[in-house]
């Protein structure tokens, strides 16, 4: 079957390794560099990404993740792990030495983080997502229910950058934060696939199912 790394520095690991298996799948957590060579696609959780960049960089993590996805490794981020792909940060991090954060990214995107607001601007709400066909009912295929915790959201997409989901700009917590603007919170770009939500942690399967049918070829 197929092998599924997640990165287990910092984060929300456990409950993409459990979304994993659920999807039918091995979950494998991945903390050193070499487990990478052994894996079919990755996935980078949610969490803190200035917290997993400089792990990643103290485990040397970070050059070994961006070869690997430079040379086509399958990847799936959520929230910081959106961040983390992204090739570039609107507003960056900085640390006291003033150096910004660092992302490995691959992504031809621009994100900005915690866009919609601080912890208690927190939401949820239903997404059309699209991709999803394979899980179609009677009706069609089911809105995705997706948890936003201090998510980022995609404010550039580069050419070949799939925008595979929106929030509408009545359905944020704070709908000022939106400017009136649907924003982008899901998109694929060949084998990268990253979301500003956590369908890991609401027992929504099919964002995990569709990274596993682009990493068979089947999306
Ligand atoms: N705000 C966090 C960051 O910038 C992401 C939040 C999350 O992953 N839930 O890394």
């Amino acid at each position: 079957g197929l092998r599924i790394g997640v990165l287990a520095l910092q984060g929300d690991f456990r409950e993409h390794l459990r979304a994993v298996e659920a999807a039918g799948a091995t979950g494998i957590g991945i903390r050193r560099p070499a487990e990478l060579d052994d894996i079919d696609g990755l996935i980078i959780p949610g969490g803190e990404s200035t917290t997993i960049d400089k792990l990643a960089r103290i485990f040397d993590l970070a050059d070994p993740l961006r070869k690997h996805i430079a040379s086509g490794l399958p990847v799936y981020g959520s929230c910081a792990g959106m961040i983390l792909l992204a090739n570039d940060i609107a507003d960056p991090a900085t640390d006291l030495a003033g150096n910004p954060q660092e992302t490995f990214g691959g992504l031809d995107i621009t994100v900005r983080r915690n866009a919609f607001g601080r912890q208690r601007e927190s939401f949820e709400t239903d997404l059309d997502f699209k991709g999803l066909e394979f899980s179609a009912r009677e009706h069609g295929v089911d809105p995705v229910h997706a948890v936003f915790i201090r998510g980022p959201w995609v404010e550039r997409v580069g050419p070949g950058v799939e925008i595979l989901a929106q929030v509408e700009p009545d359905k944020a917590r704070h709908t000022d934060t939106l400017h009136g603007l649907a924003r982008i919170v899901a998109v694929r770009s060949g084998q990268l696939l990253a979301t500003s939500f956590h369908p890991e942690v609401t027992g929504e399967k099919r964002v995990h199912e569709l990274f596993i049918r682009m990493i068979r070829g089947e999306a």
